[in-house]
């Protein structure tokens, strides 16, 4: 009897002189075939499809990649960049079969360059390995996504992931210097500098920062350092509404405060820890915020400080300060809980990340409430509203194809409403296949015909992540 599995399998039972030359590329020991690899490799976190790739290749330099790459071109065959998986818009399935590039063995932090304060990685570095190792020298990468013990730096860049400290120290793209990339043709760029500034030409890392696997390969990427802040202070404030957790963020602001994190727990979400976590020490109403402030210990205290005296101005009904690393580790520890939390709500989570500009927050926050009780639709936020962003996560008790559409429905009208605010559809984890549709609210027909003339450029064949945003056309939906 054949295996039963949920999976779809496209296998387009690639050639075996192909296959013989794959094996001259990477060695036997590095290209995986079997039914169990494949089923591993065929989804990634947002379990928005599951689909087999035919082979998973782990190569170990640039120059095996370019071979691969040159193969798949000639042949037509789909090659899919893979990091951790941890991707929560679809970018790493494999929904044309083909060839995973998976980069687990391409690890290594190749060197730090102490005085110039760069890093030099290879694409499979895992974030925070980097982040510790950095640390010991004094040196901090800022970029933090809540996914840090797992995602890796390439995936970073391919999506320009943001995170916890991002209100302070921006996104992944303001960290990378240079690149080198395999096209799709296997021809071999550099681009970038390590000189701390250039106007040279067009800025191509910016092009291909965020480019979700679709524009070429990264095989090393150089990275800006800066130095570590002497001192952190932690902060965890109550709120009766989510109201007065915007406007203290935009009253630290406009006092000449910038957290390195700011971090909200809408209503919902603190019930779904309350229960997880089952603690009756969280309030059974109102928000939480956790906030964060660094810099030399004086000044982050007279901070954090001022933090608390703002919260208490707009309302808070608690606010505490933590006074060692264990009470902010259980501060954070609220924080990270809920993401599995949430699944005590529905079996799915439509999980998106809009971000309006800081000052339509709460009306932001209202609309999508209104939004979920007309559709009768639990909604969960939270994330990191310094700068705007609000993870919102449309609850489905079931996985029901009417109860999705509904949902779907739901999160149009939420991306409408984002856009109508000067926000967007994705602050951090890309449109992949999960937003493709949705593309079409946000950038516009003539905008999105310049991508895909971008892509034609670099990708003639479409071998790169194709069934991706890229090839859906927004505008005729
Ligand atoms: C619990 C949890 C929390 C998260 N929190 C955050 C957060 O706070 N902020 C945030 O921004 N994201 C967050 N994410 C999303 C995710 O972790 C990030 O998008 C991350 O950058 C993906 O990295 P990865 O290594 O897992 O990449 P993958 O998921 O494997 O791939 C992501 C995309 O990158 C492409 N890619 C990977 N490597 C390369 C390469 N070398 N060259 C070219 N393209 C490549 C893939 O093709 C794919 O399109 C979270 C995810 C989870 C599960």
């Amino acid at each position: 009897m054949p295996i039963q599995h949920p999976f779809r399998n496209l296998s387009m039972s690639i050639d075996s002189a192909i296959l013989a030359q794959l094996r001259r590329i990477l060695g036997r020991e590095n290209l995986f075939e079997s039914m169990e690899k494949r089923i591993v490799y065929s989804t990634d976190a947002s379990k928005a499809a599951a689909v087999l790739p035919d082979l998973i290749a782990r190569p170990t330099s640039t120059e095996q990649i370019a071979g691969i790459l040159k193969l798949a071109n000639s042949a037509g065959i789909p090659v899919y960049p893979r990091g951790a998986g941890s991707g929560l818009t679809g970018g790493a399935v494999p929904v044309r079969g083909g060839i995973v590039l998976d980069f687990e063995i391409m690890n290594k932090v190749l060197g730090i360059d102490r005085e110039n304060m760069t890093a030099l990685v290879q694409p499979g570095v895992i974030t925070q390995n980097l982040q510790k190792h950095v640390e010991k020298l004094g040196l901090f990468y800022p970029p933090d996504p809540a996914s840090s013990d797992f995602c890796t730096i390439g995936g970073n860049v391919a999506e320009n992931s943001g995170g916890l400290r991002g209100t302070k120290y921006g996104s992944t793209r303001e960290y990378v210097m240079a690149l080198d990339v395999v096209l799709a043709s296997g021809e071999i760029i550099r681009i970038g500098t390590g000189a701390p500034k250039s106007v040279t030409g067009y800025d191509l890392v910016r092009l291909f920062v965020g480019s979700e696997g679709t524009l070429g390969v990264f095989t090393e990427i150089l990275l800006r350092l800066i130095p570590l802040p002497e001192h952190v202070e932690t902060v965890l404030a109550h709120f009766p509404q989510v109201e007065c957790a915007a406007a203290s963020v935009c009253m630290m602001f406009s006092r000449g405060i910038t957290p390195r994190a700011a971090e909200l727990m809408d209503e919902l979400a603190v019930e779904c820890v309350r229960q997880y976590k089952d603690s009756d020490v969280l309030p059974r109403e109102g928000v939480f915020c956790l906030f964060e402030v660094d810099g030399p210990r004086f000044a982050a205290m007279d901070e954090s400080e001022r933090v608390v005296r703002i919260c208490e101005e707009n309302g808070a009904t608690n606010v505490a300060r933590a006074t060692s690393e264990a009470e902010r580790e259980h501060f954070w520890s609220l924080r990270r809980a809920i993401s599995p939390a949430l699944y005590n709500l529905g079996r799915i989570k439509l999980n998106e990340d809009i971000c309006v500009p800081r000052s339509r927050l709460a009306e932001m926050l209202a609309r999508i409430n209104e939004i979920g009780e007309r559709y009768s639709l639990r909604i969960v936020n939270f994330g990191h509203i310094g700068d705007g962003s609000i993870h919102t996560n449309v609850m489905l008790e079931h996985d029901d194809e009417a109860l999705r559409k509904k949902g779907e429905q739901a999160v149009g009208e939420i991306f409408a409403a984002a856009v109508s605010m000067g926000g967007t559809l994705s602050a951090e984890h890309g449109i992949g296949l999960t937003k493709a549709q949705y593309l079409g609210k946000e950038v516009g027909e003539k905008e999105f015909s310049v991508m895909v003339r971008l892509k034609k450029a670099l990708d003639p064949n479409g071998i790169l992540n194709p069934g991706k945003f890229i090839d859906v056309f927004p505008h005729s939906q």
